[in-house]
């Protein structure tokens, strides 16, 4: 038997407990994995508290994201002992997930944890982490190199947006950090952040096209943030978006488009395929500033999981949540 976190409905209501799992529960899969870690991701919060419709059957184990070791596998690719970490797929909203002592899944969707990244350092990238990566990948396959101008992140103290900070940093971009919390602003800076901007200057309703100021953006908000960043971008510029934190309308115009070149990118990391994901793994374990890494760490225990959750809905998590499952 292991802990799991488990997500129940009866009839309307939804329950979340900390419960005892056998393995015989698992779902089907040709891996075995003993998790070592987990995370919690805005995703998850959405989840666990039933905010979004995110779980699409019941009862289901959360965590849309794991870290571990293979203990038994019918994979051609893995091996008992091999080190992989796994994001998406469905995983934590179709298919059990990685806030248990185990997981059963396709092997299909595991990737395998390049050398130089810990189980921890795994998590504590996460599925933000890893988003933040396609994000700037997405930016660097635009043209968007760093003599081109500051690149705007938005939600720059939550998990995409520390990740995403720290690795533009890292690549010699300048970094305008917006936030709404203005005593996260030495944090930022210690992420690398060159400048920091007032989420209120993005949060209005804008006109359709404003002062050129960013070369580039990586957004997590959606709605007006989004709206106002694209009327903001430079000539040819390019934003890739990978968020609602904010909601999931976009109140803009072409202007941007038509007018200044502009590129909007949509960034998945749920169905993304495994060679970008392999790729993007690579890069981390090659760009990020681990020291800066561990500053973003907040670790709970599974026993705190459900009550830590709403604080994502609420804005208040800085960084990123490890959860060491083991
Ligand atoms: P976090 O909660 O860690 O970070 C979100 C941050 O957004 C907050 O910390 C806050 O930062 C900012 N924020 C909150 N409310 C608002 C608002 N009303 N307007 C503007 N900014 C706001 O979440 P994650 O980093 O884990 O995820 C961020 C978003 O990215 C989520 O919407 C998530 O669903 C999405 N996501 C999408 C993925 C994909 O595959 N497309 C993968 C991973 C995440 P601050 O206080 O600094 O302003």
């Amino acid at each position: 038997m292991f802990d799991a976190i488990l997500i129940d409905k009866t009839d309307d209501a939804q329950t979340v407990t900390l419960s005892d799992v056998s393995p015989d529960q698992l779902p089907e899969g040709d891996v075995l994995v003993d998790v070592a870690y987990s995370t919690l991701n805005y995703k998850d919060a959405l989840a666990i508290t039933g905010a979004s419709p995110v779980v699409r059957s019941f009862p289901m184990v959360p965590g849309i994201d794991f870290s571990g070791v293979v203990v038994e596998s019918a994979h051609a690719d893995y091996k008992p002992g091999d080190r992989v970490v796994l994001n998406g797929w469905g995983v934590g909203e179709k298919h059990w997930g990685g806030l248990a002592g185990q997981a059963r899944v396709k092997g299909d969707w595991l990737v395998p944890l390049p050398d130089g990244i810990s189980l921890r350092q795994a998590m504590a990238i996460g599925t933000a982490g890893y988003t933040a990566m396609l994000c700037v990948l997405a930016l660097e396959t635009q043209g968007i190199t760093p003599d081109k101008g500051e690149i705007v992140v938005s939600g720059a103290a939550g998990g995409v947006g520390s990740v995403a900070t720290a690795l533009l940093a890292a690549r010699g971009y300048e970094v305008a950090a917006v936030t709404g919390r203005p005593a996260e602003a030495d944090y930022l800076r210690s992420l690398g952040a060159a400048s920091i901007v007032d989420r209120a200057e993005l949060s209005g309703k804008g006109r359709p096209l404003a002062k050129e100021r960013w070369a580039g953006g990586i957004d997590v908000a959606g709605s007006t943030v989004l709206a106002n960043m694209l009327a903001s971008i430079k000539y040819r510029g390019a934003v890739a978006a990978c968020g609602l934190a904010a909601g999931m309308d976009l109140p803009a115009t072409v202007a941007p488009f038509i007018l200044r070149g502009v590129t909007l990118v949509g960034v998945d990391s749920v169905m993304c395929p495994k060679a970008e994901r392999v790729g993007a793994w690579k890069r981390l374990a090659s760009d990020l500033d681990l020291a800066k890494l561990d500053a973003m760490v907040t670790e709970i225990p599974l026993s705190e999981v459900i009550d830590t959750a709403p604080k994502f809905l609420d804005g208040q998590i800085r960084g990123r949540i490890v959860v060491p499952v083991a």
